[in-house]
């Protein structure tokens, strides 16, 4: 269960004292913002940029709301969430410490060991390390029950063996969470499994391999374990206890501004393109898909507040992504019907450029993080409907 002892419960800010960290951001993006084409930051949080991550960790905008003892800044969700977004609106390159500021860091907050805690969240709060998520497999990804990566005990700990997919960033992290399985499934199919702590860096027996995408961008990973030996110091949480910390996990890896804010810089080049005069026609569909943010980010904002009261809110992070990614997934073909222009990646025009880079990361925005179906499963559970 979810210990409420290493939460912090700043008081919220007025509306007043978040528009003035929201000046803070936007004057901080203007002065530290790299030089980049606006294709970057497209899709996957602008890319991932250490030296930017550690200029965020220096201002105190990563692991704001941990304790000050781990690194962290005590500031409540709402003005995390505040930084979350402006960062995303603009496309900055924070994919380097996004994993690790949005679920791992949490994550340890709740079931790590005090050393773990004491190792690693003031490097993650500073900047200056990556997470990366080894959940998935190449025959479970939905189905995260059926995972076959096994952890065997041995002398001291445990010997790994499997194969890890779809790992985004693991070429460039410092961590990974790994789900493994470390004995029996039960009937129930969710006994057996544990989360462990694995330093990427320095663990022989692991390789990454790349694996491209759709836009030919290396992304996510292959990660292959061959007889790695992981300490008992390396478990995370309790041994047997992964299932309950990987769903609780991924309420918050479903629930942010990052799953209907991936379309973003699209929505801007398309309101741009629109010019100052649009039809009636594009007034109607861009006051659609504003609505609809608007509606989002309430109900975002409304999770990452009861995350931070130490709740599980699996159901409606898993409503927040379903919603969310719909509308990320139709920005780009309501761009097309209403600018008559090719999407071409290479075009020194930015709609253009923007809007090819988009469709082709479009169809993994409902897939990343959870399927739409698995999702609609969820919620459908949720309301009592079976
Ligand atoms: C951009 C991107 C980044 C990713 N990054 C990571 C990462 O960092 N770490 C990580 O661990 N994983 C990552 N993933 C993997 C992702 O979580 C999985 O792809 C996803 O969970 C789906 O699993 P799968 O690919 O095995 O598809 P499958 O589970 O095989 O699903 C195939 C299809 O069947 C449907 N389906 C499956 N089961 C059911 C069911 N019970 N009822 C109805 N329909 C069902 C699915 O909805 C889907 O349409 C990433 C994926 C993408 C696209």
């Amino acid at each position: 269960m979810a210990s409420l002892d290493n939460l912090t419960f700043a008081p919220p800010p007025s509306f007043a004292q978040g528009e003035v960290l929201r000046a803070e951001v936007r004057a901080f993006l203007a002065q530290h913002m790299p030089e980049r084409a606006i294709t970057q930051g497209v899709g996957s949080w602008g890319g991932s940029d250490r030296e930017f991550s550690r200029k965020m960790g220096a201002r105190g905008w990563i692991g704001m709301t941990w304790p000050r003892r781990y690194g962290g800044h005590e500031r409540s969700a709402l003005e995390r969430y505040v930084v979350l977004e402006e960062m995303l609106a603009s496309g900055a390159p924070v994919s380097g410490h996004w994993v690790a500021d949005r679920q791992s860091g949490p994550l340890l907050l709740r079931v790590g060991t005090e050393e773990q805690k004491r190792a690693i969240l003031p490097r993650i709060a500073a900047g200056e390390c990556s997470f990366c998520i080894g959940m998935s497999e190449p025959d479970s990804g939905s189905d995260l029950a059926s995972v076959r990566t096994r952890a065997v005990a041995a002398d001291g700990g445990f010997r790994v063996n499997g194969t890890k997919l779809w790992t985004s960033n693991a070429h460039r992290s410092d961590y990974m969470i790994l789900l493994a399985r470390t004995g029996e499934a039960g009937e129930q199919r969710h006994g057996g499994l544990t989360q462990f702590l694995v330093d990427l860096k320095s663990t022989p027996g692991i390789s990454i391999r790349p694996v491209h995408n759709l836009a030919g961008e290396h992304h996510f990973n292959e990660v292959v374990f061959q007889d790695v030996f992981l300490s008992a110091a390396n478990v995370l949480g309790e041994v047997g206890g992964g299932w309950q910390q990987v769903t609780s996990e991924l309420a918050f890896e479903r629930s942010g501004p990052e799953r209907f804010l991936s379309a973003f810089t699209l929505l801007v080049e398309l309101t741009r393109a629109l010019g100052p005069a649009p039809s009636e026609r594009a007034c109607i569909a861009l006051g659609r898909i504003v609505a609809h943010i608007a509606t989002l980010r309430r109900l975002s904002r409304s999770v990452a507040g009861m995350l931070q009261a130490g709740a599980n809110p699996a159901q409606q992070a898993a409503l927040v992504k379903d919603l969310g990614t719909t509308l990320e997934q139709e920005i780009p073909e309501i761009a097309r019907q209403l600018i008559d222009e090719e999407p071409d990646r290479d075009s020194t025009r930015d709609f253009a450029a923007v809007l090819a880079r988009t469709m082709m990361n479009a169809p993994s925005f409902s897939i990343r993080g959870g399927t739409r179906e698995i999702l609609r499963g969820m919620i459908a559970r949720g309301l009592g409907l079976r």
